[in-house]
């Protein structure tokens, strides 16, 4: 898929729940982040049929190549990226990475779709709720931003430093 047939993620990827749980939960024995997501058309558009997607996420965030995932190894998450998956799931392992990032130990994670077609429910772990909360809004961010360099490319005002924008 070339980038200008892409939609915009800004206004197709949306949270409409939010929340953190504290203590056990219908998911889990570890409190998580709660976040459903409508994905808009990226229900439809997995991170194998985007050029270019898979190099700016992990470009931007190298320990996405550790994750497991259903594969159970080092380098699962990438193998789904190529197969092809989709903004939900990868929402739920750049929310996980950040928090591994600033060194809180968390890998708990599942996206799942809902009872309505393009709706998912994501939880994951999280250390510090605030901390989690924050992760899960600046997770989506990242995701739409790598969808959206793919549709607009790099800006080339801004010459050698290759600040993407989104206009
Ligand atoms: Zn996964």
């Amino acid at each position: 898929m070339k980038r200008e047939q892409i939609p915009n993620p800004a206004e197709e990827i949306r949270i409409t729940t939010l929340h953190a749980t504290r203590g056990i939960n219908f998911w889990s024995r570890r409190p998580v982040i709660r976040m459903d997501l409508a994905s808009g058309a990226f229900d439809e558009i997995s991170s194998a049929e985007v050029d270019g997607f898979i190099d700016a996420l992990v470009t931007a965030l190298p320990g996405l190549k550790d994750h497991h995932c259903s594969i159970g190894s080092r380098g699962g998450f990438l193998i789904r990226l190529r197969r092809g998956t989709y903004a939900p799931h990868i929402i739920e392992h750049v929310a996980l990475e950040l928090q591994g990032m600033i060194g809180h130990e968390v890998g708990y994670g599942r996206t799942r779709g809902g009872d309505t077609e393009g709706e998912y429910t994501i939880v994951f772990e999280h250390e510090h709720e605030q901390v989690g909360l924050r992760a899960a809004a600046l997770a989506l961010e990242v995701v739409q931003r790598a969808f959206a360099n793919t549709r607009y490319g790099r800006c080339r005002d801004h010459g050698a430093r290759g600040v993407a924008h989104d206009d």
